[in-house]
């Protein structure tokens, strides 16, 4: 009995001083922004939301109607869903629910990581394998492509190849912030996050130097547009798949939680309609994000948030995103009202080259470069802090002529499946087939024309291929392949020529 007493004693000690510890390492509430000072609005509307969302159609764990409400609650405008899948659903219409502008978009996996593409139609085949041909189709199909979690702690996630045209990348991710935290950081954000969730979320964001030195290096050759992507999916991928583990999952961190810790305010050409104008307003929304009309905000650090930056030559002004292919000076002008002790950085190809502590940053800009702006507030978390508000570049000079892109990405010589099917006599003068073991083929020869028939039934990696042994003495002699090919539905088709010498196949 008295074993049990001061094992009563000692387990209610403990938790007191858990209690005790939580309570005194609760992150700082929300800094409030005095707004006294913004001049009355000259700036244009903006629509402030969340991009990247995960529902229960994919790994998400709520109902897009539950997403859209924690949306509104949570002060948003608009919520893109990026639920996993391979182009090929139509995507649902743009509807408000909740009052909140609902766009329905698609992440999807590639063997070089996830691509995100807003706008885009039903996919006539499946995307999915090389992040090359991916990249390429979304953008060949009308859609606007991201780059999604860059620079993830998991190895499978990452981007892998930054040399491809992709028209824009996740400077902040914040499944991938959360992820590169020990298991005792997420630990302690889990029971202060029952005191203060917001800001127990944001504690755990680190300015991301990774992610944003691999958009600095693209923005040097050309426009790509940066956005913070919540990867909401309202539970830790360690706790179990959401519906998929068979029960509700530990919803941490939720979903409002998250939308209330940072969001992207995008510029618009007018004010959201609302309700009936559903179609409108989403085309309105994506042209601003595909213009680079956007920055972003931690709002949980400090809020509400107050920011223009624009670039003048003479008597005209150039919104963020703009490309300025001149020789003259530009004139590039920023105002922030933050909290007190602001600084506003601007920042050339990524390195500073201008810091001013207060609301307003003027600077003359006679070099060619990428000039984006952070906004640093005392106090934010993380080590290095996490910037206040990170805007999209202004563009000056032709960035294609001044640094040289890197070589074209070598396609790997996809060896299809290491189970592919060899078993074949190499001869000249025929076409045989090359399949793994997940599809049928079959190929027949006629007068004109040779005829191939095949079924990819597995996931990809999966192909199946027609080949044309050369022989050496022909190989020698060709300069060029000259063929058409025709299909009976939309698909995509490669061609590779490879060479056995003594550096092996290429
Ligand atoms: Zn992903
Ligand atoms: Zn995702």
């Amino acid at each position: 009995m008295r074993n049990l007493r001061r094992l009563v004693a000692a387990t209610l000690a403990g938790l007191a001083a858990l209690f005790a510890w939580v309570w005194l390492t609760l992150p700082p509430r929300t800094q409030a922004v005095d707004l006294g000072g913004w001049p009355p609005d000259t700036s244009p509307p903006t629509a402030r939301g969340v991009f990247h969302v995960h529902s229960d159609r994919s790994d998400g764990s709520a109902s897009v109607d539950d997403i859209a409400a924690a949306a509104a609650r949570a002060g948003l405008e608009f919520v893109i869903f990026t639920d996993h899948g391979d182009g090929t659903r139509t995507p649902d219409p743009p509807v408000y629910r909740a009052g909140v502008l609902c766009i329905d978009a698609v992440e999807i996996s590639t063997s070089g990581g996830h691509y995100i593409a807003l706008g885009l139609p039903a996919s006539p085949y499946p995307l999915a394998g090389e992040a090359l041909e991916v990249v390429e189709d979304v953008r060949r199909l009308g859609g606007f492509g991201i780059v999604a979690h860059p620079a993830s702690a998991k190895a499978d996630l990452q981007w892998k190849d930054f040399g491809l045209e992709y028209d824009g990348i996740e400077w902040l991710n914040a499944d991938s912030q959360w992820r590169d935290e020990s298991s005792r950081a997420i630990g302690a954000a889990a029971l202060r996050y029952m005191l203060r969730p917001s800001e127990a979320l944001a504690a755990l964001l680190d300015r991301p130097d990774h992610a944003l030195a691999q958009w600095d290096h693209s923005t040097r050759r050309r426009q790509v547009v940066g956005l913070a992507g919540a990867d909401a999916h309202a539970h830790l991928a360690s706790v179990g798949r959401g519906r998929d583990a068979g029960g509700t999952a530990f919803a941490f961190p939720g979903y409002e939680p998250v939308f209330r810790a940072f969001s992207n305010n995008v510029a618009l050409a007018r004010p959201l309609g609302g309700e009936k104008w559903a179609a409108q307003d989403a085309a309105l929304l994506l042209a601003g994000i595909r213009a680079g009309r956007v920055f972003t905000t931690i709002d949980m650090v400090a809020a509400p948030a107050r920011f223009s930056f624009e670039g003048r030559i003479d008597d005209a002004s150039y919104p963020m995103g703009a490309r300025l292919q001149t020789a003259q000076p530009v004139a590039l002008a920023v105002r922030a009202q933050g909290p007190p002790g602001a600084r506003i950085v601007l920042l050339a190809d990524g390195n500073r080259v201008a810091t001013v502590e207060g609301e307003a940053l003027n600077f003359i800009a006679t070099s060619p470069a990428a000039y984006r702006v952070e906004v640093l507030v005392p106090g934010a978390p993380g080590t290095p802090a996490i910037p206040w508000i990170v805007s999209n570049p202004i563009y000056i000079g032709n960035g294609a002529s001044e640094i040289p892109p890197p070589p074209p990405s070598i396609v790997s010589s996809r060896d299809l499946n290491p189970d592919f099917d060899f078993d074949m006599d190499i001869e000249t003068g025929a076409w045989v087939l090359e399949h793994d073991a997940r599809s049928t083929a079959s190929v027949e020869h006629l007068v004109d024309r040779v005829l191939f028939d095949y079924a990819l039934l597995g996931p990809p990696p999966t192909a199946a291929a027609i080949v044309y042994y050369l022989g050496d003495e022909n190989r020698a002699a060709l300069d060029r392949f000259i063929f058409d090919v025709r299909a009976d539905r939309p698909t995509r088709a490669s061609v590779q020529l490879k060479m056995n010498d003594e550096t092996g196949v290429s």
